[in-house]
């Protein structure tokens, strides 16, 4: 009877087991059917100065319409995609599409302040040959002003490689992209990697605004970080704020820019282009003309 018993827990256990593994070799195989298909897009959510709420830029997120499961979250393929190196081919294709369009945006509406279209790189995306030469091209093909591109990494990136990557960083900051460290506060390095890093953005975790307003120890480590930022000659982005007292906090911290719920959610390009048009004057009508 025990061994009966133990034998049908494992079948259910090998079979669940099975499924998932079916499940995510499926999922891949779509993933690398996706740029083709045309079933990725981005959507940009603005990054805003906490100061006078005016937009500064956005940040592209990718986002995946599969035919048949619908949308499908980018934590869910994120992963996948780097695990598989098909963030590759993807990071390619968001980095052109976001260049693309801000290009397009700044064409369209007279942007008379600095403002920079903001795009996340993964590691393995980093650890490419030629990796600063492709970045220029993409540039150059896109008519896109280097200085209007970001580019967001995790700590885990510069702790992987951080000879070549220190290298490439000043590469791309000696031609006016901006670095930002992504999701700052979450990850294991150390903070010398600060110093050893050309980076000029700090964004702060969203775990650390939302609790801003519930736990000391949260507002003290943004105050910290805030003022380490301001040491260093570096910018803080507070992520995630959705609450009119976080904003308030994180204003009386002197933090300058911030994006989250409260401003905006990522929004496709038509829904942005509008938040641009309230923002700037237009400089050309677009017409459409049969
Ligand atoms: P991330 O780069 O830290 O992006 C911020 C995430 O927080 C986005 O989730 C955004 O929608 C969400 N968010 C923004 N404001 C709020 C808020 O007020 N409250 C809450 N709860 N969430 C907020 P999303 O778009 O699902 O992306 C998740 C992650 O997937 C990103 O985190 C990034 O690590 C990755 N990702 C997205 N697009 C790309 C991409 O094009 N390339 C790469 N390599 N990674 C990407
Ligand atoms: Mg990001
Ligand atoms: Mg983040
Ligand atoms: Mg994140």
């Amino acid at each position: 009877r025990a061994k009966a018993g133990g034998k049908a827990r494992y079948e259910v256990f090998d079979t669940s087991m099975r499924d998932r593994v079916v499940a995510l070799f499926q999922l891949e195989t779509d993933l690398r059917r996706a740029i083709d298909n045309q079933e990725l897009h981005l959507h940009y959510q603005p990054i805003v100065s906490l100061v006078n709420q005016k937009i500064v830029g956005f940040e592209a997120l990718v986002r995946w319409q599969h035919p048949q499961r619908g949308a499908i979250s980018p934590a869910e393929f994120i992963p996948i995609a780097e695990e598989t190196g098909l963030i590759v081919p993807i990071g390619w294709w968001v980095l052109q599409q976001a260049c693309l369009q801000m290009q397009l945006w700044q064409a369209q509406f007279a942007m008379n302040v600095p403002f920079k279209i903001s795009v996340n790189f993964s590691a393995p995306q980093f650890t490419q040959p030629q990796v600063g030469k492709q970045i220029i091209q993409i540039l150059q093909a896109t008519g896109l002003d280097a200085k209007s591109l970001q580019l967001e990494l995790t700590e885990s990136v510069l702790m992987e490689h951080p000879e070549a990557i220190a290298a490439l960083m000043e590469e791309l900051n000696a031609l006016g992209v901006s670095l930002a460290l992504d999701d700052f506060g979450t990850g294991y390095s150390s903070l010398s990697y600060l110093q050893r890093f050309p980076i000029n953005i700090l964004k702060l975790d969203r775990s650390f605004v939302c609790r801003i307003g519930k736990c000391y120890q949260s507002w003290e480590i943004v105050r910290a970080t805030i003022m380490l930022a301001r040491a260093l000659d570096m910018e803080v982005v507070a992520e995630g704020i959705e609450t009119l007292e976080q904003l308030a906090r994180l204003r009386g911290l002197k933090c300058k820019f911030g994006q989250g719920y409260y401003f905006s959610q990522p929004v496709d390009s038509t829904a942005a282009g509008e938040l641009l048009a309230q923002q700037f004057d237009r400089l050309v009508e677009v017409v459409s003309r049969k």
